[in-house]
């Protein structure tokens, strides 16, 4: 268990005048997600780091794994902080730091200072190989490699002094919040919750919204859709999720449009619907988890059929990714075992045979007009009852 842990951050540290709102927000992400950890922390900005200290027993496997879905960081180092920053008491600190996480193994190293405190009396190199012959000095089982040493030994003298043995990966990204919102489509598939995550990593805050359509689509179908926006809000901290009764509107599209224009006419009364209550609840965009080609649905010329009923721009994340790479990525953030629980998904029950694959828009619009007088009723009603739930982390 480490006393305290160095947050490090990659693309924040370029963001020139705007830096502190990022580092601020990447405080905030990080102190929500600390509190849902085991233990006593204080967390606050160091120079270019953040640092998370432990004020009482913790378990250093799960606080890092928390740290490792905040998107913002790049690396977490648990490390030794020395407050006194004599030398002799940091090389002390770091013999003891190795010896404690190698125990009595054989392996090799190579020192890196960073001084961030200029009015330290030594330089960086004197630092590291003063340091360097002290570790060979007192610990018996190490050696020098520094071409490519299995353990880069780390010296950083801040404000108080730190050392470490390199860290874990970060998820990278950019802190939610600082991108403003968008509504996500989330369905029970493999594809949406990743382009969550994906928009989510660039800092977007989602809301998400789920058409479900009883009784051809099941309780357990919804409760899938529950389970895999908690998983994406392991990323995101809690998530709002509208869940829409689309069975009326569904019908309706089936007893009056032309059945091999039912699913293009469905996904524009979805993103009509999503869209009026993202604009409600100041969202930006649409989210959905299309990409080219991989249905009939998503040719470009679905895409643009369906982008034609929407204001706001509609972000396809995955647009231009394998399903083997989506795939890969599902299973990378935990989604993939819950997506492909085998529960009905509200489009495959009433899509025809043979759907149009290259829809024409004013052909599509054409037979719209057969739900002029029918459609905006059952819309309203689907808007107005749809419930609300909100999703927090486990
Ligand atoms: P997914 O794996 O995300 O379900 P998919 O490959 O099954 O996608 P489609 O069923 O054509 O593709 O859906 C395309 C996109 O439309 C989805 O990624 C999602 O964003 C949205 N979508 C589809 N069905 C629903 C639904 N029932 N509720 C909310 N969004 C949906
Ligand atoms: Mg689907």
């Amino acid at each position: 268990m480490a006393e305290a842990y160095l947050i490090k951050y990659a693309e924040i540290g370029i963001k020139g005048k705007n830096r502190y709102r990022f580092e601020d927000a990447l405080v905030k992400r990080v102190i929500e997600r600390v509190n849902r950890v085991e233990g006593r922390f204080r967390v606050q900005k160091e120079q270019g780091r953040i640092l998370v200290e432990s004020l009482a027993e913790h378990d250093e496997e799960e606080l890092i794994r928390a740290l490792s879905h905040v998107f913002g960081t790049a690396e977490i180092c648990p490390v030794t902080q020395i407050h006194d920053k004599d030398f002799l008491k940091i090389c002390e600190a770091l013999v003891d730091h190795i010896k404690k996480r190698l125990k009595d193994r054989e392996f090799t190293f190579k020192v890196y200072a960073k001084r961030s405190d200029k009015s330290y009396p030594m330089q960086s190199p004197e630092i590291c190989s003063e340091a360097g012959s002290y570790i060979l000095e007192h610990i018996p089982s190490s050696k020098v490699d520094v071409k490519a040493p299995e353990y880069r030994v780390y010296i950083e003298i801040r404000r108080e002094a730190y050392v470490y043995l390199g860290g874990y990966p970060g998820a990278g990204g950019m802190p939610v919040g600082t991108a403003g919102k968008a509504m996500l489509l989330l369905s029970g598939g493999i594809d949406s919750p990743v382009a969550g995550y994906r928009i989510a990593k660039r800092g977007v805050q989602i809301e998400a919204v789920y058409f479900h359509a009883p009784p051809y689509t099941s309780e357990r179908a919804k409760q899938k859709v529950v389970d895999l926006a908690g998983i994406i809000s392991e990323y995101t901290e809690q998530i709002v999720l509208h869940v829409i009764n689309f069975t009326e509107i569904q019908m309706a599209i089936y007893e009056n449009c032309p059945h091999d224009e039912l699913t293009i006419i469905m996904r524009r009364y979805m993103m009509r619907i999503a869209e009026q209550i993202a604009r409600e609840d100041e969202c930006l965009a649409l989210v959905t988890g299309e990409s080219i080609a991989q249905v009939a649905s998503q040719t470009m010329q679905s895409l643009a059929a369906t982008d034609a009923v929407c204001d706001m721009p509609v972000f396809r994340p995955l647009i231009a990714m394998d399903k083997q790479e989506i795939i890969r990525e599902s299973q990378m953030i935990g989604a993939y075992e819950t997506s492909i629980l085998p529960y009905e998904d509200c489009c495959t029950i009433f899509v025809a045979k043979h759907p149009v694959t290259k829809p024409s828009l004013s052909r599509i619009e054409e037979s719209e007009k057969a739900l002029t007088e029918i459609m905006p009723p059952l819309v309203a009603e689907a808007y107005k009852t749809r419930e609300i739930i909100r999703i927090n982390p486990r």
